[in-house]
């Protein structure tokens, strides 16, 4: 039984100004199997909830822990993070000039198992991924997020989650910008992956529509920098009716 615990974490990140505190004290525990919701005005520390998982050296943890089956995350690098079985979606994917969707797939499943994966059922995995995600067969020999629309993109993490098979996966607004049938297709890779390897999933969104495709267990309300509210998936309803406002009333968030 795996879990992710994030205790107490405080962050700050440098910029021009001097250092700025984002996240203000998050507690968080995900099991095995859960679908956590993080649901949030934007600027509330969203992203850099997520970002201090996967290891961005911008994100600094000044206090607090997160700890993957009881092992400290924090002191880990990210070739390390992605090893103990943590995925990081992100919010804006960066292009990979060179590379082809294949040959990142398979180095990136080499270097988290340790060994490169056996060739007949690899190939016979991708294909199947692929299938499943709507995916075409030419979408295998391009550069990874090279000209990509935004429904491939996601869908392209969406097919790294299928094959790495991750522990946990953090996904950061992976339904910004999809329409109805990208969101349907990329809503079932994620609920099949928690069906197929018992993934444990951190899902960030600004809006309650995915919700209606994966639904939660539990929703976070994240309000400057840390949790606000919690509750079961009746919350993410309550927000689509009534907005963020009331949790703004007494936050300095602009
Ligand atoms: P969300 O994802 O909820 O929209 P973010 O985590 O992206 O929020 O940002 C939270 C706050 O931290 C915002 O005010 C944002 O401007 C600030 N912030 C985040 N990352 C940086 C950075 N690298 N440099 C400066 N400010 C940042
Ligand atoms: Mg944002
Ligand atoms: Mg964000």
């Amino acid at each position: 039984m795996s879990v992710l615990e994030i205790k107490d974490l405080h962050v700050s990140v440098e910029t021009d100004q001097g250092t700025k505190q984002i996240l203000k004290g998050v507690n968080l525990t995900i099991n095995e199997g859960e679908i956590h919701a993080i649901m949030g005005p934007n600027g509330s520390g969203k992203s850099t909830l997520a970002y201090t998982i996967a290891g961005h050296p911008k994100y600094h943890a000044d206090s607090g822990s997160i700890l993957l089956d009881g092992e400290e995350v924090l002191t880990m690098t990210v070739d390390q993070r992605a090893r103990a079985g943590l995925f990081l979606a992100m919010q804006y994917p960066v292009e990979i000039p060179g590379v082809t969707v294949t040959n990142f797939l398979r180095t990136a499943k080499t270097a988290i198992d340790g060994e490169a994966p056996a060739i007949r059922s690899w190939i016979k995995d991708v294909r199947q991924s692929m299938t499943n995600l709507r995916m075409d067969k030419s979408f295998a020999e391009r550069n990874v997020n090279e000209g990509f629309s935004g429904g491939e993109k996601k869908r392209n993490e969406i097919l790294q989650l299928e094959l790495l098979k991750p522990k946990f996966a953090i996904l950061d607004e992976t339904d910004s910008g999809l329409d109805v049938d990208a969101l349907k297709i990329v809503s079932e890779g994620v609920n099949r992956a928690k069906a197929n390897t018992g993934l444990g999933i951190l899902l960030i969104t600004h809006y309650t529509r995915i919700l209606r495709y994966i639904e939660p267990d539990f929703v976070h309300v994240f309000v400057n920098g840390r949790i606000a509210e919690q509750g079961g998936p009746e919350l993410a309803d309550r927000l689509e009716d009534e907005g963020y406002d009331r949790f703004l009333v007494d936050s300095n968030v602009g």
